[in-house]
């Protein structure tokens, strides 16, 4: 049964034959307050989450107080059957508290990791695996590299008129970047499309503060006047 403190109301759970008809004298762990508690006190609902949390607090205030953490029932006077009394609520939320606090430390743990992965793995390489494993990208996409020095010249391979397109890929951060395969638009004068072009570089990664060159090949559409422009595309 669940006899409450009548003073600070923190609630024991006893067996129900350690109760009896002329009252079980008890001191309440928490407060002190010696009182009789008879089978009629027994409260009949379930606590309300109020009262639970409640009920935590005192328990943990006298913790801090004191080292003694068994409930003494009083042993003046029979009947007792000390054995049979347990502080069910104390012990169990107790644990739950801890059980929580080691939840939070390991979330707060994981949204570190996860927050800082992209300087995580700039210090530790090897880490951008276990990342992969998770499905989490570590490593900046690399869609604001800078195209730099972009020469185009062309010529004629094996009867076919191409145009090469040399540069470089201009990383000025301090951390890796992917490359992203570079798509090619080349231009007549009017400004109507000839050639739409992606093209994947052998270099997947560049370095901090690097300048990658780069060779890129595309058919010659025509032998017109071309404007060519080039981007990332967006997708892999
Ligand atoms: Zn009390």
């Amino acid at each position: 049964m669940l006899i409450k403190c009548p003073k600070c109301q923190v609630t024991y759970e006893l067996a129900d034959d350690v109760v009896p008809q002329n009252g079980l004298k008890m001191r309440c762990h928490s407060c002190g307050e010696v009182f009789k508690a008879y089978p009629e006190d027994a409260i009949k609902e379930p606590l309300s989450e109020k009262e639970k949390k409640l009920n935590v607090l005192k328990i943990f205030e006298r913790f801090s107080q004191t080292t003694d953490d068994s409930f003494t029932p009083e042993t003046s006077e029979p009947p007792m059957v000390p054995a049979k009394v347990r502080i069910v609520h104390l012990t169990h939320y107790k644990n739950t508290i801890n059980y929580l606090l080691i939840l939070l430390l390991l979330l707060i743990m994981l949204a570190l990791l996860y927050l800082m992965r992209f300087d995580i793995v700039r210090y530790i390489p090897k880490t951008e695996a276990l990342y992969q494993k998770f499905g989490i990208e570590s490593i900046y996409d690399g869609s604001n590299l800078q195209f730099m020095n972009i020469k185009t010249e062309e010529f004629v391979d094996q009867n076919i008129s191409k145009i090469r397109i040399t540069g470089v890929i201009d990383n000025p951060s301090s951390y890796q970047m992917k490359v992203l395969p570079v798509r090619v638009f080349v231009y007549d004068e009017d400004g109507r499309k000839l050639l739409e072009a992606t093209k994947s570089l052998p270099q997947t990664r560049t370095f901090p503060n690097y300048k990658l060159p780069f060779e890129i090949i595309v058919v010659n559409p025509t032998p017109k006047q071309k404007n060519i422009h080039i981007t990332f595309a967006d997708t892999l």
